[in-house]
């Protein structure tokens, strides 16, 4: 009986099972195809962390003495289609077996599903042994229920998998240490930079270049510093914990324009493509912290945590219950184009500069520059999702759908009418600079709401309340804003429209 098991590129798990089993009559496929670089354009650090993920993945089963087959792009038999390629290599090695995990993505779930049962052999879909929570324990955790509010969720996952638990009570007295998380970052405490891997990436980045894949953003191939394999990611995850995780909380939602990461993690990309497993993610940050609970305080450690047992599990969840449709909201009718300057960070607006610039340089952003500027900006601004996802999903080294689009359409462009979020993620100017630096190297006054120095968030944040308010009436969370509005004088209120109007229809003049 011979056997051919697919490997996604998303599908890096070393501790699967399929890799315990008796395999010596397996094949094992991965492959670089055009239909995974072209279905969105991609920064180019994304598409070259994905190939170095998989070549690495591919050589450590090969050390293992398992049968591999890795195209490359440049592979003469490589059809640059999954469907082919897997019917070619059936033909062609009398396979009669095929098996695969199942992809976390709508778009692969299809076409393997279609592709099976095409198929004249055979074929099984087994669990990809990731996550913590099926495809569908979300929906069924939320049966019956109107909203899906992340905090319940998250008490079950904690209760259920007993994290930072005392007995049935949260470790510490509080479920939830938000709170204490909103520190702006001035300078101090310094930050320990990374001083791991800095690889050579100059062949991957020729291949894809030759093959002509069109991507974008800018890439050090002499010191790429994504982990690719195994022990970077492990490498990454020790530097976190030993120097980062004791201000993680703290400043998790600050902003500085010379520190890209900040107390991040970044452990997304080696999380999405499962060379870590979020178990072993979470045991090891709390390991850490048990020994050294004199430093490190529990609020660091619940932040972390809520991110991966609780956001990260939740929009899986969230995707398969509302997958497909989910791609298609947009209960906020918005229609208009995203800025070109999304594309070159070429504004005066110096947080969305920032923001943007270091995302081209570094396909990241964190999550509240991806929220607070760029996604604020954007719906501000009242573009249509479909820009905004394309732009998030093409940017940044960790975008993948499922995590992807539930946070932009959901959290940050409130498409889905606030299933993911209570209300909409938007601010002023106030907000951007009470957590960041900012403002003051900025062209526009911060302070100011109309006028030609007046800083453009002021005026599109009254104007989007007064716009789309019919979409905010019943929601309890938007009343105080809603009084503000209404308490404002007309004339204020024009004139702030008038300009809001302008930075709308002509953003990249801004
Ligand atoms: P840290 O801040 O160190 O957080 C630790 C881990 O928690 C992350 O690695 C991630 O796995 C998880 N996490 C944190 N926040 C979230 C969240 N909201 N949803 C799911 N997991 C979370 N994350 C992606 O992995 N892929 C995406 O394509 C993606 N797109 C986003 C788009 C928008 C508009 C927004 C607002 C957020 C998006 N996020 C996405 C969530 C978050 O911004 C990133 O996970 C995070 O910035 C990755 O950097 P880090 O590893 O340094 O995270
Ligand atoms: Fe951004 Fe306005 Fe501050 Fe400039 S003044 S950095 S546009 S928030």
């Amino acid at each position: 009986m011979k056997t051919l098991r697919l490997i996604l590129g998303d599908q890096l798990n070393h501790s699967h099972s399929w890799f315990r089993s008796d395999d010596a009559d397996t094949l094992y496929f991965i492959a670089e195809m055009r239909q995974e670089t072209d279905y969105v354009r991609h920064h180019i650090q994304k598409v070259v962390a994905f190939f170095e993920a998989m070549q690495a993945f591919a050589e450590w089963l090969q050390a293992r003495g398992k049968q591999v087959i890795h195209y490359r792009l440049d592979h003469p038999d490589n059809t640059q289609k999954l469907g082919t390629n897997i019917a070619n290599l059936v033909h062609s090695h009398g396979i009669q077996k095929f098996e695969y995990q199942q992809p976390d993505e709508y778009r692969l779930d299809q076409q393997l599903q279609q592709l099976a049962d095409d198929l004249s052999i055979e074929s099984e879909a087994f669990d990809s042994e990731h996550f913590l929570t099926g495809r569908d324990e979300l929906a069924r955790f939320f049966d019956g229920k109107k909203s899906l509010l992340m905090e319940s969720f998250y008490r079950h996952m904690r209760r259920q998998h007993n994290v930072l638990m005392d007995g049935d009570a949260p470790t510490g007295g509080e479920w939830n240490y938000d709170k204490s998380n909103r520190k702006k970052w001035k300078g101090e405490p310094a930050i320990p930079h990374e001083r791991g891997f800095r690889k050579d990436v100059r062949e991957t980045l020729q291949r894809i270049e030759q093959a002509g894949v069109q991507t974008f953003g800018q890439i050090d191939a002499l010191h790429f510093s994504w982990p690719t394999t195994r022990e970077d990611c492990l490498k990454v995850l020790r530097h976190f914990c030993t120097h980062l995780l004791v201000h993680f909380g703290d400043f998790q939602d600050a902003m500085d324009p010379d520190e890209t990461y900040l107390f991040h993690s970044r452990l997304s990309f080696a999380m999405n493509c499962k060379l870590l497993h979020p178990r072993e993610v979470i045991d090891a940050v709390i390991a850490h912290w048990q020994q050294n609970k004199d430093t490190i305080s529990i609020n660091e450690v619940e932040g972390f945590v809520r991110q991966i047992l609780g956001w990260r599990e939740y929009m899986r969840g969230v995707y398969w219950r509302e997958m497909p449709g989910y791609a298609r909201c947009n209960r906020l009718q918005n229609h208009n184009s995203l800025p070109d300057f999304y594309w070159t960070a070429d504004t005066r607006m110096n947080c969305l500069h920032q923001a943007i610039k270091n995302s081209l340089e570094h396909a990241y952003a964190h999550h509240i520059q991806r929220l607070m500027i760029t996604g604020n900006f954007a719906l501000l601004t009242q573009v249509h999702p479909d820009q905004v996802d394309a732009w998030y999903l093409g940017i940044y080294i960790d975008a993948i759908e499922w995590v992807e689009i539930t946070n932009t359409r959901g959290m940050s462009q409130f498409a889905d009418g606030g299933l993911v979020a209570t209300k909409p993620y938007i601010s002023s100017g106030s907000y951007i600079n009470k957590m960041s630096n900012y403002c003051q190297d900025c062209h526009y006054n911060v302070k100011e709401k109309t006028g030609e120095d007046a800083c453009p968030f002021n005026s599109l944040y009254w104007n989007f309340l007064a716009e789309k308010r019919e979409y905010f009436n019943e929601n309890p969370r938007m009343a105080m804003m809603l009084s503000l509005l209404d308490k404002m004088d007309s004339e204020e209120l024009a004139d702030l429209k008038k300009r809001a109007r302008q930075i709308i229809h002509a953003p990249d003049t801004f």
